[in-house]
């Protein structure tokens, strides 16, 4: 406006000034040349703010473009086609505002680490698979996925290590994926699945087996060789919910319920879930203080040899009692040890007292037995467990001669040779090894010839049935063959009747152990069955 006036009426101005005052003509004149110079200035002025409007133009439309941009982030709409300089400023101006849009939607809807959608955009792709599924009347599954030892691998390895894992993971997860599931980094170590189309809930474990197949594989990290677990968590709609929200706060609690359970593996929710799971917690917490409290102790639980029918041994197992939620079983709490560590303590405190306790027998003038003391796969993940062994027995002063470790046949999925070398190991030290629970993992019978073992302990789920089903009575004569061809001494659990007893004894086995003769009973009670003997029966006792 300024420009206008300027321009067209300071020079109209001046020159009306100067005839004004060089001029003597008549007064009519005067206003005839006034009204002249005003029209002239006012059209001037028109002329001129037309000419500008139009030259200025796309500069405005620009600048309430970016203005738009920047207040609703709405995109622009600006002609490209003229190739002027304010047309190119034009054109730029869409170019840049449209990649600064596309990096800024990367940035707020994919995680920048592994380049997968974040938790937003996922869940606003699963509300619209969701709206699919309804309307075809499909299953949907919704995985949560959790990584075990992110957190040990970055203290050890650091940041960048652990960053270079998520990434190898995300990898693998995408590989495993069809084209239309869904995958999502959510938190640190942390992702969401989602799979639609299913027929039956039963159809997510395919990718689940899959997940865990691929996680099995050693990870190569700065060519460290690592290795990872997982756990997941299943919510289906719609059983577990039909919002986004309450299917993955349901695949979470699965997936929480799943870690603790154990390491790689994979868990449906549940409708009593959420209190399985709080009770776990209480449990976790207060089984930290456990030992600290006292209220850890152990109960001995005779093993008698058939032949001479005396008791030439005990099994130390573990108890707990909590002040407010009384006794816990062993069957409930060492698991949660054993997924959290807390077995690593509580397994030293068990052989310490074991061995201590075994010297006072002796001591006090009682019959020498053998001590068997249950040993935990996670025990064997201490690269120093034969030496912290060792201490304890140098500790208590314990004759290694009675010391029989109890080890389960879980501990040959992983690392047999290690596995195999360390018991050998102990084996060297004198100490007898036995495997527990035998028939019920995932022993490869032709590995266990390379086992070694001084005594198979024959499961009580078959001696349970052995009177009465001949399938049971079958598995546990050819158990019983096996470790007579392997030289192997046996154990019978769980015998509780006189049947059983006979039968058991019938066969050949070496010793039993169960109610027939006696429950696990603490060490006062034992020392009296040590001092009375045993003659036959739990009411003999
Ligand atoms: P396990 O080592 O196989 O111990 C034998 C279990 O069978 C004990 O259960 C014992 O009470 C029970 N039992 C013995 N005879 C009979 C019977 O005639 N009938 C029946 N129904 N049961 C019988 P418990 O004490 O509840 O221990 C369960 C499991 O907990 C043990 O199985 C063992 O795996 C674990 N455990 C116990 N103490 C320890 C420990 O100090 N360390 C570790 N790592 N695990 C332990
Ligand atoms: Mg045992
Ligand atoms: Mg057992």
């Amino acid at each position: 406006m300024l420009v206008a006036f300027l321009g067209t009426h300071v020079p109209l101005l001046t020159l009306l000034l100067y005839f004004l005052t060089t001029n003597s003509s008549s007064f009519e004149m005067t206003l005839r040349v006034l009204g002249i110079a005003l029209v002239a200035t006012l059209t001037g002025t028109l002329l001129t703010l037309y000419a500008l409007h139009n030259l200025l133009a796309p500069v405005i439309l620009t600048f309430l473009t970016l203005r738009e941009y920047s207040n609703k982030k709405k995109l622009p709409n600006l002609p490209t086609k003229f190739t002027d300089e304010v047309g190119i400023l034009m054109a730029d101006t869409v170019r840049t505002i449209k990649q600064l849009d596309e990096v800024i939607q990367h940035l707020t809807n994919y995680d920048n680490l592994t380049g997968l959608p974040n938790q937003a955009l996922f869940q606003d792709r699963l509300q619209q698979a969701l709206i699919r599924s309804q309307d075809n009347n499909r299953l949907l599954a919704v995985i949560s996925l959790k990584l075990k030892n992110l957190s040990e691998i970055n203290n050890a390895l650091g940041r960048d290590a652990g960053d270079l894992l998520l990434r190898e993971a995300a990898q693998r997860l995408s590989a495993s994926l069809r084209s239309t599931d869904l995958l999502s980094r959510v938190a640190k170590d942390e992702f969401a699945l989602a799979q639609t189309d299913l027929a039956a809930s039963e159809d997510i474990l395919p990718l689940c087996k899959k997940i865990l197949s691929t996680f099995s594989t050693t990870f190569f990290i700065e060519n460290k060789p690592l290795h990872i677990s997982v756990s997941l968590g299943i919510a289906v709609y719609p059983f577990d919910g039909s919002q986004v929200d309450q299917l993955w706060e349901n695949a979470s609690t699965a997936m929480y319920l799943a870690r603790r359970q154990a390491q790689n593996n994979y868990q449906f929710f549940g409708a009593d879930m959420k209190a399985q799971l709080q009770e776990r917690l209480t449990l976790e917490n207060e089984l930290r203080h456990a030992l600290t409290r006292n209220e850890i102790h152990l109960h001995y639980q005779p093993r008698v040899e058939l032949h001479h029918n005396q008791i030439v041994g005990v099994e130390a197992l573990v108890r707990w009692q909590h002040p407010e939620l009384g006794f816990v079983s062993p069957v409930k709490f060492i698991p949660i040890a054993e997924a959290n560590g807390l077995i690593v303590p509580i397994g030293e405190w068990v052989l310490r007292t074991a061995c201590t306790q075994n010297r006072i027998w002796q001591e006090a003038g009682l019959p020498p037995i053998r001590m068997a003391v249950n040993l935990s796969a996670r025990q064997f993940e201490q690269s120093d467990l034969v030496e912290r062994i060792n201490q304890i027995l140098e500790e208590t002063g314990m004759d290694v001669a009675y010391l029989e470790l109890e080890v389960t046949e879980s501990l040959f999925v992983d690392n047999i040779q290690n596995t195999i070398n360390i018991l050998q190991q102990l084996r060297d030290r004198g100490i007898t090894l036995a495997l527990d629970d035998f028939g019920t993992g995932y022993s490869s019978l032709n590995y266990l010839r390379h086992f070694p073992i001084d005594t198979l302990k024959i499961d009580r789920s078959f001696v349970r049935d052995v009177v009465a089903d001949p399938h049971n009575a079958a598995v546990t004569n050819a158990i019983i063959s096996l470790a007579k061809s392997l030289e192997l001494k046996i154990t019978a659990e769980g015998v509780e009747t006189q049947d059983q007893f006979e039968y058991i004894k019938s066969q050949g086995c070496n010793e039993i152990q169960g109610y027939y003769f006696s429950r696990p009973v603490p060490a006062d009670a034992l020392a009296r069955l040590l001092q009375t003997g045993v003659t036959g029966s739990e009411s003999a006792l």
